[in-house]
């Protein structure tokens, strides 16, 4: 049996603590904030209750796994609900497609709404979509990475998959290659901000998202995506993890270059054998293991952080028709959006997705709404390609803004908001310590970049990595999936 030290108490820490508590060893879990959960947060005003992080689950099996892995299954601890249509997209040209859920009306639907052909061509990237998951799945999403090395053993045994993933290739180049419709190349494109990339950029592998999400559905929580840390965070510590709010770590200590224990900001020491970090990689090597890791921090500077998110939870009064649990408007101008969210400035148009849960216990009363309003976001800071999100006024502006431009697309709510709360990227990171604010560590942007992205185990003996900023990546199945591959690494007591 190990003592082991999981630093922080997100999606990450959570699940990896409870899979090493019940694989017999001793694990305490250190987290800073007041209550776990990490982004996947929960906000409560005036009798609404918001999500404050995560708004959709996707691949749901991942789940089923930990939770069947771990004691009850996922169908005994929470109930999901399958959201159909999967999304409503309405594109500024008044196009409307209520994308369905079962995949056997996904081209008729494609027809009727963008014209005769659109469903074929999205079949057919779909169909590219299911060929990556297949190629990648195992290899290089459910297994631990180790770079190039990974790349180059699938290329010897597996050369046919290689093509398939395209490593060179971009997903603006793929859907430009397979989508004729414009319309259906913003669909595709908008698949890269579940990585919080840039299309342009992105690799072509990202076309598995919307076969993922067509395949194994979108999924919801009555009572909100919140309560799935909730469970975790119970399934951990029925199985003895000792969990400490309000504990942020300042350091982790190291002899011989072997992981011993960590030290916390306010002042003691807890040793351990093993430490696994959830927290961003840019901070455990930057700031907590200090120039020990020389060759990694130049290695994470090649990388662009994933891009952020500005939120507004609104508690509305009366209902609105016409949209779906989850409603996406596209920008005019996609390419200037991700100019702009990518080069430190506010996207002026930005594409903006509506969450509605029709869950009446988010709301005080049968007829009201609870909105979880988001906009893809530059990260904070007061650098080059960052917009400080602390200046006065100008979180509340852009709220009013991105109201406004609802309002153009029609659906104006405006005298409508009883209560307005907002998530500026800036919140994010003092939340969450994601540095900027970052929804999923780094971006996929770059063709080097799964290449370079932070691996599970760290260059220090005894000290892991899972969570969002590393290995396989963000998003709440990967980061599951990051605390198995860690788990498995570490193996039993
Ligand atoms: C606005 C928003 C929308 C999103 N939408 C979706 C979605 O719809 N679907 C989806 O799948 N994913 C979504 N995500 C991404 C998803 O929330 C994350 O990928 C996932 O929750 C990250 O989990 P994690 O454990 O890696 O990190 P985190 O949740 O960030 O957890 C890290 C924890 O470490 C703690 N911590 C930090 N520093 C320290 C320290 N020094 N000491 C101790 N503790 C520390 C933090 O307080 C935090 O609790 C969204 C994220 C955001 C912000």
């Amino acid at each position: 049996m190990s003592r082991i030290a999981v630093i922080g108490g997100g999606v990450g820490g959570l699940a990896a603590a409870a899979r090493l508590a019940s694989a017999g060893h001793r694990v305490m879990l250190l987290e800073q904030a007041p209550e776990v959960g990490g982004k996947l947060g929960r906000h409560v005003r005036a009798g609404y209750l918001f999500d404050t992080g995560p708004s959709l689950l996707t691949m749901p099996e991942v789940f089923e796994d930990f939770f069947a892995d771990t004691g009850d299954p996922l169908d005994r601890v929470l109930p999901l609900r399958r959201v159909d249509p999967l999304t409503c997209y309405r594109w500024p040209d008044g196009t409307v497609l209520d994308l369905p859920a079962d995949g056997s009306a996904t081209g008729p639907a494609l027809d009727a709404a963008l014209g005769p052909g659109a469903g074929a061509q999205w079949l057919r990237l779909l169909d590219r979509g299911a060929r990556i998951e297949a190629a990648a799945r195992q290899p290089l999403l459910e297994a631990p990475f180790a770079g190039p090395t990974s790349l180059a053993r699938l290329a010897v045994r597996r050369p046919g998959d290689i093509r398939v993933i395209s490593p060179a290739a971009t997903l603006r180049g793929l859907g430009r290659r397979m989508l004729k419709d414009e319309r259906l190349q913003m669909l595709l494109d908008r698949y890269a901000t579940f990585s919080g990339s840039d299309p342009r950029r992105a690799p072509a592998a990202l076309a598995m998202i919307p076969w993922v999400e067509q395949a194994s559905g979108a999924w919801y929580i009555p009572g909100g995506l919140h309560r799935l840390g909730l469970a975790l965070r119970d399934r951990a510590t029925e199985h003895g993890v000792e969990i400490h709010c309000g504990s942020p770590v300042a350091s982790i200590e190291t002899a011989g270059g072997r992981a011993t224990g960590v030290v916390m900001a306010s002042g003691g020491r807890l040793s351990a054998d093993v430490v696994v970090a959830t927290i961003d990689a840019d901070v455990v090597y930057r700031s907590m293991l200090g120039a020990r890791t020389p060759g990694l921090l130049s290695r994470l500077a090649g990388l662009a952080p994933s891009m952020s998110g500005y939120v507004l939870l609104l508690g509305l009064q009366g209902r609105t028709p016409g949209l779906g649990h989850h409603t996406v408007f596209f920008s005019r101008d996609y390419d200037a959006e991700f100019d702009a969210v990518f080069g430190g400035r506010l996207a002026e148009d930005p594409t903006i997705y509506v969450s509605k849960p029709d869950d009446p216990s988010l709301v005080p009363t049968p007829d009201r709404e609870s909105w979880f309003v988001l906009v893809n976001a530059a990260p904070h800071g007061t650098g080059s390609r960052q917009v400080d999100w602390t200046a006065p006024g100008l979180a509340s502006r852009y709220g009013d803004l991105i109201l406004d431009r609802l309002a153009q697309h029609g659906v104006d709510v405006r005298d409508r908001v009883v209560t307005r709360d907002i998530r500026t990227p800036a919140r994010i990171e003092h939340d969450t310590g994601s540095p900027g604010g970052s929804i999923y560590g780094v971006s996929a942007n770059g063709r080097r970049s799964a290449l370079l992205r932070p691996t599970n185990r760290s260059p220090v003996k005894g000290l892991f990595l899972a969570g969002g900023s590393v290995h396989p990546g963000g998003g709440l199945p990967l980061v599951a999936l990051s605390a198995k591959i860690v788990a498995d690494l570490i193996g039993p007591a």
